[in-house]
C-alpha cells in the first residue's frame, strides 16, 4: 500500500500529496495492525505529525527541503532517542529514558527524517526470532503464527507491514539481514566502523553495526548515506569517505557462491534460479568449497558472549533502570536486581561469556576464537583477490513457527550460521529479498557498500 520515500517526495513536489497525509496513512496502518503484530512498543504520533506539518509548511512557502524531509522511520529499542524510553526489550532497563540522541538519530533528524516509533526486538539484541523480548514476541506480518526473524524482528515487521519507509536495526550476527529476509526486505549490515555506534546499547562491541531495513532499495541507500561516516564520539568509526552511490557503479562480474548442503528446498530453488539468471547475463559464478562452516557458530558465540558479559556488567541496579525492592547488602542488591531484570537467554549468555573469559579457560576458548576470527578474515580477503562479491543464503530456511525453536537454544543458534560470517570478518553485507520470504546476502570488500548496491540493482533488473 505505501510507496517509497522517493515516490512520496516526487508526489509532494508535484503537489499531489502532503507529508502529513503520508504520516497519517502510516499511523492508520499502525493502529490497525500493530496491536496484533506487536512490532512497535511505542508510537510517536504527535511528534511525527508535528514534524510532517512543519515540512509541509516549509514546502508551501518555497523553502528548500533537507534531503530526507518527511521520510518516516522507526528505531530499534536499542538505539537512543532523546526524551524517549529505551529498554533493549529488557525489564532491567524499565523506566529508563534516554537523555540524548544516538548519532544515527541526530543525523536523520538533521536530514529531515521523521521518527514514528520504537520497535520491539530480542532482549539486548540476543536472538533470531524476536521471541526473547520482555514485551512479548512479534508476529510475522504476513504469515500468521510465524516469526518475523530476529533480533530486529520489530523493525522488520514494521517496515514490511507498511508502518514506515525504513526501519533502523542493529546487526551483531545477522539481526538485520535474517529478519529482512524473513519479511521480504532489503537489509544492510555496513562495514564494521562505517556507522557510528554512539547511542547504541552494546551487545558485542566488536561486532555490532547499525543499519537500515526497507522495502525499497533506493530508500535503504538514502538512509545509509546519511547515517554513515566518521563520528568523533565513536573511536571505531572509520575516516573513509562516503561516496554517494550512482548507477554508474560497475556491476560485479565475478561471484563466489558459498552454498552448503542441507538447505530448505525453497531456499535451494530461489538461489539456483538466481544463479541461472546471473550466468545467462554473462556473470562468472563459481561455487566455492568453504572450509570453515563448522567454526563459524562456535567462534561467534564464544566471542560475542565474552563481550556481552562485560558490556552487561553495567546493569547493576544502581545506575540504570530496575532495582530490586529489598536487599540486605550491596552484593545482593546487584544479584537480585540482575536476576529479576534479565531474561533467560541473556543470563545464559552472561554465564557462557564469563566462562570463556575465566582464568582457566581463557586461552582454550577466547584466545583460540580470536585466532579463528583472524583466519576467517584473511581467507575472505584472499577470496576478494579473485572475486568481486561473495554470495550466500541469508538463512537456510524460510520463517519458522512461533515457539518452534524456543526450547532448543542450539537449534536457534544454528539458524545464524550464514549471517555471523560477515560480522566475524567485519565486511559489509546486503540481504536481497527472493521469493517466499527467503533471501541471498552479498558480501563485498571493506567499505565497498556501493558494490553491493550495484549488484542489487543488477539482480532486480534480471527479475530475481
Ligand atoms: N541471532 C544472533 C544472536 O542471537 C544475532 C543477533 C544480532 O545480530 N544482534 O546473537
Amino acid at each position: 500500500m505505501t510507496t517509497s520515500y522517493i515516490a512520496l517526495r516526487g508526489a509532494v513536489e508535484r503537489g499531489e500529496m502532503t507529508f502529513t497525509q503520508a504520516v497519517e496513512r502510516f499511523l492508520q496502518q499502525i493502529q490497525e495492525r500493530n496491536p496484533h503484530i506487536n512490532a512497535l512498543l511505542e508510537v510517536y504520533d504527535i511528534e511525527a505529525l508535528e514534524q510532517a506539518h512543519q515540512w509541509d509548511a516549509a514546502w508551501k512557502v518555497g523553502q528548500s527541503l533537507p534531503p530526507l524531509a518527511g521520510l518516516v522511520y522507526v528505531h530499534k529499542d536499542n538505539i537512543a532517542v532523546a526524551g524517549h524510553k529505551l529498554s533493549a526489550a529488557s525489564r532491567i532497563l524499565g523506566g529508563y529514558v534516554s537523555p540524548f540522541d544516538a548519532t544515527v538519530i541526530e543525523r536523520l533528524r538533521k536530514a529531515g527524517a521523521i521518527c514514528i516509533g520504537r520497535a520491539n526486538c530480542d532482549e539486548f539484541a540476543m536472538g533470531s526470532s524476536n521471541e526473547n523480548s520482555a514485551f512479548g514476541p512479534v508476529q510475522h506480518p504476513y504469515l500468521e503464527g510465524y516469526v518475523p526473524g530476529g533480533s530486529s524482528g520489530g523493525s522488520a515487521a514494521a517496515a514490511a507491514a507498511g508502518f514506515c519507509h525504513v526501519a533502523l536495526g542493529s546487526d551483531t550476527g545477522g539481526s538485520i539481514r535474517q529478519p529482512a529476509a524473513f519479511c521480504g526486505l532489503y537489509g544492510l549490515k555496513p562495514t564494521y566502523g562505517r556507522v557510528s555506534r554512539y547511542g547504541l546499547i552494546a551487545y558485542a562491541s566488536s561486532f555490532d553495526q547499525i543499519g537500515p531495513l526497507a522495502r525499497s532499495l533506493e530508500d535503504l541507500i538514502a538512509v545509509y548515506e546519511i547515517i554513515a561516516g566518521f563520528d568523533p564520539r565513536d573511536a571505531t568509526t572509520a575516516a573513509e569517505d562516503i561516496i554517494p552511490f550512482s548507477s554508474d557503479e560497475a556491476i560485479p562480474q565475478r561471484w563466489a557462491l558459498l552454498s552448503p548442503e542441507g538447505m530448505h528446498p525453497v531456499v535451494e530453488s530461489a538461489i539456483s534460479s538466481l544463479v541461472e539468471n546471473l550466468r545467462s547475463a554473462g556473470a562468472l559464478v563459481e561455487k566455492i568449497d568453504f572450509p570453515y562452516w563448522d567454526y563459524l557458530i562456535p567462534t561467534y558465540y564464544i566471542l560475542t558472549t565474552a563481550e556481552a558479559s562485560s558490556n552487561l556488567a553495567r546493569y547493576d541496579g544502581v545506575r540504570y533502570g530496575h532495582r530490586t525492592k529489598e536487599a540486605p547488602n550491596m552484593e545482593s542488591l546487584y544479584a537480585r536486581s540482575r536476576s529479576e531484570g534479565f531474561g533467560r537467554e541473556v543470563k545464559r549468555r552472561i554465564l557462557l561469556g564469563t566462562f570463556v573469559l575465566s582464568a582457566g579457560y581463557y586461552d582454550a576458548y577466547y584466545t583460540k576464537a580470536q585466532k579463528v576470527r583472524r583466519l576467517l578474515y584473511d581467507y575472505t580477503e584472499s577470496l576478494f583477490e579473485s572475486y568481486d562479491v561473495i554470495a550466500l543464503p541469508t538463512s537456510a530456511t524460510p520463517p519458522f513457527r512461533l515457539g518452534e525453536k524456543t526450547q532448543d537454544p542450539i537449534q536457534m543458534y544454528l539458524s545464524d550460521l550464514f549471517t555471523v560470517y560477515a560480522n566475524l570478518t567485519g565486511h559489509p553485507s546486503l540481504q536481497i529479498p527472493l521469493h517466499s520470504y527467503t533471501g541471498i546476502q552479498l558480501i563485498a570488500p571493506l567499505f565497498k557498500e556501493n558494490r553491493l548496491f550495484a549488484a542489487a540493482y543488477a539482480l532486480r533488473h534480471m527479475g530475481s
